[in-house]
Parts: structure tokens; C-alpha cells; sequence
């Protein structure tokens, strides 16, 4: 059985059924590296320490990490030139070399034992997104792109979120209607074309967003620009707020 495993390629819903039992009897790894952790949903004591958990100060709109403290209110330079289309956004950890596997893992590598410990860590640092939400809702895959990949690294992390902060969470508000190009060589006016009518609310959702704070939630804010097309598509159809919390924020401090 083992070697067959070994041999074969098992399908990805076996793939996670013979990970979530060895996980039952193999000790935990930390989050970020293989070295071994006494409780699941850890980081080893190095890593810990190499992972830059987002702290004040940082800009009180987007979330970006300021290296001096310019007060609770202040605002970057790029929010002060053009504000958002949603109101504020924070982040758990800081994009770098060192959170780099432990991201990517999640979002592509099927390494997703770990949503409960993000979540909680979002949580920690969006509490005042959080306290201000009516609901949760991920940004969307496009469907063909769930097909292959199997599961919304988003929708995981909104569950996560909304199970440690009891908000309810609405997996499906907003729909990715086309398939858009990786936006990572992009500059930011062609993320912006690049997501122009990309996404839509569901028809059968409709009533959950006029009047609502709705908390975006994604994996990794880049440029903004894709919290910012959902952000003003749901501002569109009425929401009251959109706040964005993500996993990881990308962007040197200013
Ligand atoms: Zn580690
Ligand atoms: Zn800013």
C-alpha cells in the first residue's frame, strides 16, 4: 500500500486522505519548514522568529508597514494620492523570503493544515475588521482553475476566520466570471485591465451585500489591485464597508 503510493500519483482527494493520516500518527512539522513542532499549526522557535508577524505602525488604510511611527491615523503616500476602493486593509505576516514557502505551500502545494493557525493569526491582526464585519466572503477562483487545484486558498482562509471570530462567512458572494492572466509581471495599470469585468456578484446572493461590512479575505494583497476590483463591484451593489484581510502582505515598508 505504502509503496503504491509511493509509485503512483494517487488523486488529490486520496493524496490529502493519506496526508491527514499520516499527519494523525507522524509528530507535526512547523508551518514553514520541515523541522518538528510539538502541536500542529506551529512554527519552530527559528521560524518564529524569521517570520515578520505585521505589527504597528503601518498605514491606516492599506496596511502597509511604516519604518517610524507617524501616529494611529496616518496614511502612506499612495493612499493619500489615490484612497482605496475598500477602506482598510491588514495583513498577519509580511511577504518575504522567509514566509515565502510557507505561502506558497498553502496556495499551491496542497500544505493547507495549516488554515486554522492563519486564520487565527488573521484574526489577531484584523480584530477591528473583524468587530466592524457583518459577513465574510474570499476572492473567487475561477472555476476552471478550482477544477485543477482543488480547493480556494481564500475560501479556506475565510472559514478559518470566520470559525475563530464566529462571523458568518458566504463562500460564494462573488463569482470570477473569466479567467485572468498571472498578474506577477504586470504593471499596475495592467492588473487593472487585466481584472476590468472580471468578477460579478452571485444573483443568488444578491441580498447579502446592500448595507453590509463585508471583510474580503485572500491569501496574499500585492498591488491591491484585485481586492480593490471586488471592492468596487460590492460598493457598487450597496456594501456598506469593504474591508480586505489577507494572509500576507507584499511591499517593503514606506
Ligand atoms: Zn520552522
Ligand atoms: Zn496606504
Amino acid at each position: 500500500m505504502t509503496s503504491e503510493l509511493h509509485n503512483v500519483r494517487a488523486p488529490v482527494p486520496l493524496r490529502r486522505i493519506a496526508r491527514s493520516l499520516l499527519d494523525a500518527v507522524l509528530p507535526p512539522q512547523c508551518l514553514a519548514c520541515p523541522t518538528l513542532v510539538d502541536r500542529p499549526g506551529r512554527l519552530c522557535p527559528d521560524c518564529w522568529t524569521r517570520i515578520d508577524f505585521v505589527s504597528a505602525p503601518y498605514c491606516a488604510c492599506c496596511g502597509i508597514a511604516f519604518e517610524y511611527d507617524a501616529g494611529a491615523d496616518a496614511i502612506c503616500g499612495a493612499c493619500l494620492r489615490e484612497r482605496p476602493a475598500f477602506d482598510r486593509a491588514r495583513a498577519a505576516i509580511r511577504y518575504s523570503d522567509e514566509s515565502r514557502d510557507l505561502v506558497l505551500g498553502f496556495k499551491h502545494g496542497d500544505r493547507t493544515h495549516g488554515a486554522a493557525a492563519y486564520g487565527a493569526w488573521m484574526a489577531r491582526a484584523g480584530r477591528e475588521l473583524c468587530q466592524d464585519a457583518d459577513l465574510i466572503t474570499p476572492v473567487p477562483l475561477h472555476w476552471t482553475r478550482l477544477f485543477t487545484r482543488r480547493y480556494n486558498q481564500a475560501a479556506l482562509l475565510g472559514h478559518a476566520v470566520a470559525s475563530a471570530t464566529g462571523l458568518a462567512m458566504r463562500p460564494d458572494l462573488l463569482i470570477r466570471k473569466r479567467r485572468t492572466a498571472s498578474q506577477g509581471r504586470l504593471s499596475a495599470a495592467a492588473r487593472e485591465r487585466n481584472l476590468r469585468g472580471a468578477f460579478r456578484v452571485n444573483g443568488r446572493c444578491a441580498d447579502d451585500v446592500p448595507g453590509r461590512r463585508i471583510l474580503l479575505v485572500d491569501d496574499v494583497l500585492t498591488s491591491g489591485a484585485t481586492a480593490n476590483a471586488c471592492a468596487k463591484l460590492l460598493r457598487r451593489v450597496g456594501a456598506a464597508t469593504v474591508d480586505v484581510l489577507v494572509l500576507a502582505r507584499a511591499g517593503k515598508p514606506r
